[in-house]
């Protein structure tokens, strides 16, 4: 059962892409929002906007935003910002890059604002971190596995595919910027985790296994060639990332008997059930396989 990522060119409606540049301008507590920052920021593609509504600056005027100066820049709204909260969105850059040292590229590639309009209040960038007092944040050592499980656990939560300013604490164990650091964009994080799910290891079906026969007595004298029998390797009783993924997917990420969900009940948690036991012969396979929410599992395996 392939699945494919949301497509955000096809299925959006002119007022939905509008939509979303309006939240991101809430977001940024601004009356205009620059491509750099609806690219970080929003859902869909500056490409998008243009080929909807002809150029970005008629995209803004449809939201009833202003036009930037510098459309790729920061603007001269930001000198109207106080300066506790640029020294905030640096020390977060900072915490997200986990980096004490966060240089002026760096800061313009995940800050809210420009980093010009930060050297000129504080008169240079090294004023300013001086002003921020940055401190150094905790180094993660995750492989892709870990990254692919905390996907999974967010989309879990969530019931459909997580967004860009979804992946913040505490639903997301992983900030949005290490993503970014590993894999280059969210999408390709996206695409790499889809990729993974597709995919399949021999340990999910169930083979058929060649071993030697297993004789307590050895023969005297007769020369029998050692039978082969064939034995039936079970599958692992523990549904993996993949398999758990790929059956919440098709159950809707609900349960299948009372249809709760965490998207829409604080507290639901989603189990895997087989549908025959494992431990009467039933194999771990998503033919076997189902989500119940964790009331309705304990009241099942109570019932066995
Ligand atoms: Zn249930």
């Amino acid at each position: 059962m392939k699945f494919q990522l949301t497509e955000p060119n096809k299925q959006y409606s002119n007022a939905e892409l509008i939509e979303d540049i309006q939240r991101v301008a809430g977001e940024l507590g601004k009356n205009s929002v620059s491509q750099r920052e609806y690219d970080r920021l929003g859902n869909f593609s500056y490409q998008t906007f243009k080929k909807r509504f002809g150029s970005w600056k008629s995209a803004l005027k449809e939201a009833g935003l202003e036009q930037s100066k510098r459309p790729w820049g920061g603007d001269l709204t930001e000198t109207r910002i106080p300066k506790e909260q640029l020294i905030a969105d640096m020390k977060r850059v900072a915490g997200e890059l986990e980096k004490q040292a966060i240089t002026i590229a760096d800061y313009d590639k995940h800050g809210k604002f420009g980093s010009s309009a930060i050297c000129k209040r504080f008169g240079g960038w090294n004023k300013a971190k001086e002003a921020a007092n940055l401190k150094i944040g905790r180094v993660y050592n995750s492989t892709d596995e870990d990254y692919f499980e905390n996907i999974a656990d967010v989309w879990e939560h969530l019931g459909r595919q997580p967004r860009y300013q979804e992946m913040t604490a505490p639903l997301s164990k992983l900030n949005i910027s290490s993503y970014e650091r590993k894999f280059g964009t969210w999408r390709n994080a996206l695409e790499k985790f889809v990729e993974y799910i597709n995919s399949k290891d021999d340990a999910e079906e169930p083979q058929e296994a060649i071993e030697p026969k297993k004789s307590a007595i050895v023969p005297k004298k007769e020369e029998k060639p050692i039978k082969k029998q064939v034995v039936k390797k079970r599958t692992n009783r523990i549904a993996n990332l993949r398999q758990r993924f790929r059956v919440m997917k098709r159950d809707g990420f609900k349960c299948v008997l009372c249809g709760s969900s965490p998207a829409t009940q604080v507290g639901c948690e989603l189990h895997i059930d087989h549908i025959i036991p494992w431990s009467k012969g039933g194999e771990t396979v998503e033919e076997n396989l189902r989500t119940l929410c964790s009331s309705c599992n304990l009241g099942r395996s109570n019932k066995e």
